[in-house]
């Protein structure tokens, strides 16, 4: 596996070429992250062209995580995708290699969520009793819900 993307521009074929594979998750930089980890390698797919002093590059990246979902506190994976990662950079003739990796981890990294969430519909924990309300309702808030229903058959018995 790879460690860093780098583009050999002298041996860059003329109409451009596609680069598709694997790099260690490691050129993320979250090996001390707590909430969100990745695993499995990152998965690139581009395509690298150059016109005169123009680099181009177009793709699609994809990294798995495994993260601490922001409203119900429980671990789940999921797929980072990144599916338009675009970098124009001026070269100069001198220039043999051109390293994609910093733009890859960026690229990555602002495509995180800021809020993980296991599901859209994920309900979160109680702010009572904190039980993952996922795993079933909690008893709180019950007595209010009675109340409602008593006030409605005191309604009705009015009629
Ligand atoms: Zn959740
Ligand atoms: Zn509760």
């Amino acid at each position: 596996m790879d460690e860093k993307l780098e583009i050999d521009l002298a041996r860059l074929d003329k109409g451009g070429e596609r680069f598709a594979g694997e790099l260690d998750n490691a050129v993320l930089e979250m090996q001390n992250e707590k909430w969100i980890r990745p695993f499995a390698p990152l998965r690139y797919d581009v395509f690298v062209q150059v016109f005169g002093k123009e680099l181009l590059v177009r793709g699609r990246l994809e990294q798995d995580f495994d993260a601490v979902c922001s409203r119900c506190g429980e671990d789940f994976d999921f797929t980072c995708k990144a599916e338009e990662f675009e970098v124009s950079e001026e070269v100069g003739e001198d220039v043999e290699f051109f390293d994609l990796t910093n733009r890859v981890r960026e690229c990555i990294i602002l495509a995180l969520p800021n809020y993980p969430v296991c599901g859209e519909d994920c309900k979160g924990v109680c702010p009572t009793c904190g039980k993952n309300l996922n795993k079933g309702a909690c008893e709180c808030g019950k007595d209010d819900a009675d109340a409602r229903w008593a006030a409605l058959d005191g309604f009705g018995a009015k009629e």
